[in-house]
């Protein structure tokens, strides 16, 4: 790292944009060092506020940072959400002095002139950077479509963004003060900002999407991936190490954006599963990973196939010991939800006037199927008499009468986890035994868990959507798979966009 660069809010806390843009530069080079403030001196420049900014006055705010912070810091930029003004220029987008290592932006008005505030900021961050490296850089007042533009027709800025070019006459002037590293480090930051524009269809490296990322959704089958996809239709492809993400950025309720980044596991099971949670947490480190797809129900008259299930709890099955005379014992792993979790999951009944429209067939995308009631004994069921009648009551409960035409409804409850894909009653019937009211068996959460627990040293929330496509002991009709994809990913979509997850 050659250039160490700090960036301070003003007037206000905007280091959440700050941050998201410092990520972007950051991850694709290391000559440049982008930072806030250290912890102790991050809300320096909060109460400095001002209906409109002097550059003279920030200069002094940034000197006197200086002298506070100690240490050597030779570049400093401070970033207002106010008017900017110097005593020659009034509303400019952004000053400087490099001779004191000092520049200014303001956030007031990128929207008029930038489609995103992050391409905006990392525009500003490079060009006050270059001209921190050559301090006798100047602008030019006319416009050449080059990132020295003086913008004083605002609208070269969209421009800049989207071209990254600098004309001939300062690549030069560049060129005197860069090494062959540095100018490779240049390139990577401009051709970063140029993939921040919308139009740019470039795949993203997924790291400069670290704090961009609050939410990131784990499905394990293709049907699974498709149907959360569909609920997701702008969005940006990302490259990680060993997989790629899809990145959708949602609006929720209080103008707020949220970051999705959405991923497939290459295979079922606990092991592939817990590979994609921590390649997710190490590339992106999202708050919160939902694992959003299909999951056996086990028979109960509240809920049958198509519904789906929150989990409050993991009971993890996947160590056993295989006893003489073909006898499996389970030793049950496993434990509680994120308090955050349980914390949402218990509060979800008074806030399901925000989500309400979740399980519509406009929602989902599909009609619920219809399932009629077999006639005892009936072939569609298996397992002892005892499984086979809950099975009966669980199927006329929820499609008889009017049940018949209900749409799906979610459940809150533990989940049963392990590598086995169960379709034996029995075993539902011993695992339940030490999982009372578990609702869903699945064969990916356990992995999830411990990926959270370890790689998200406990602060990663998990929680698995699992629309119920079977239920154990009956012989469902097909269309319930994609019905049960489909009415997971909708509910893990309403929820995301009403607030709820955050
Ligand atoms: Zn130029």
């Amino acid at each position: 790292m050659l250039y160490h660069i700090e960036i301070l809010s003003f007037g206000d806390d905007l280091d959440a944009e700050i941050l998201e843009a410092i990520n972007i530069l950051n991850a694709v080079q290391s000559d440049f060092e982008f930072a806030l403030p250290p912890e102790r001196l991050r809300s320096f420049g909060y109460n400095f506020v001002r209906e409109e900014y002097v550059t003279t006055e920030l200069w002094e705010q940034l000197e006197a940072y200086r002298k506070a912070a100690r240490g050597p810091r030779p570049y400093l930029i401070a970033v207002v959400a106010q008017k900017l003004r110097s005593h020659r220029y009034k509303n400019l987008f952004g000053s400087r002095r490099a001779a004191g290592g000092f520049a200014a932006i303001t956030l007031r008005d990128w929207h008029l002139y930038a489609d995103f505030h992050r391409s905006f900021l990392c525009y500003y961050f490079i060009r006050y950077a270059l001209s921190f490296v050559n301090p006798s850089i100047k602008a030019h007042v006319e416009t050449l479509d080059c990132l020295f533009d003086f913008k004083g027709n605002k609208h070269d800025l969209e421009k800049s963004l989207s071209s990254g070019r600098i004309c001939q006459q300062h690549t030069q002037e560049l060129n005197g003060a860069l090494n062959p590293e540095t100018k490779k480090s240049v390139r990577e930051m401009v051709s970063i900002m140029k993939a921040q524009h919308a139009t740019s269809t470039q795949t993203l490296p997924a790291k400069t999407l670290k704090k961009a990322t609050q939410i990131g959704i784990i499905a394990i089958r293709p049907d699974e991936f498709s149907a959360v996809l569909e609920h997701f239709p702008e969005r940006r492809s990302a490259e990680g190490r060993n997989r790629f993400y899809e990145h959708a950025r949602i609006p929720v309720r209080d103008g707020a954006e949220i970051g999705v980044a959405i991923t497939k596991s290459f295979e079922q099971g606990q092991v592939a599963a817990q590979a994609a949670a921590n390649d997710m947490i190490r590339e992106l480190a999202p708050q919160w990973i939902l694992l959003v797809g299909i999951a056996g129900g086990i028979p109960n008259a509240e809920y049958s196939l198509g519904d789906v299930v929150l989990s409050s709890r993991v009971h993890d099955f996947s160590v056993s010991a295989a006893l003489e005379g073909g006898k499996l014992e389970h030793q049950q792993q496993g434990g509680p939800a994120h308090i955050e979790v349980e914390k949402l999951l218990a509060y979800l009944p008074a806030k399901e006037h925000l989500f309400k429209t979740w399980n519509s067939a406009q929602s989902l995308g599909m009609e619920r199927p219809v399932e009629t009631i077999p006639e005892e004994p009936d072939d569609r069921y298996y397992g002892d008499e005892k499984w086979k009648s809950s099975v009966h009551n669980s199927i006329e409960a929820n499609f008889a009468g009017r049940a018949a035409h209900r749409p799906p409804r979610y459940v809150v409850s533990p989940v049963m986890t392990a590598n086995t894909l169960v379709k034996d009653t029995e075993l539902a019937r011993q695992w339940g035994q030490s999982a009372r009211h578990a609702s869903a068996v699945e064969m990916e959460l356990g992995g999830i868990y411990v990926a959270a627990r370890h790689d998200g040293g406990g602060s990663t929330r998990v929680l698995a959507i699992r629309g119920l496509s079977d239920i154990v002991g009956y012989k469902r009709s097909p269309e319930w798979t994609a019905f049960a994809c489909k009415s997971a990913a909708s509910l893990a979509y309403a929820l995301i966009a009403a607030g709820l997850i955050k």
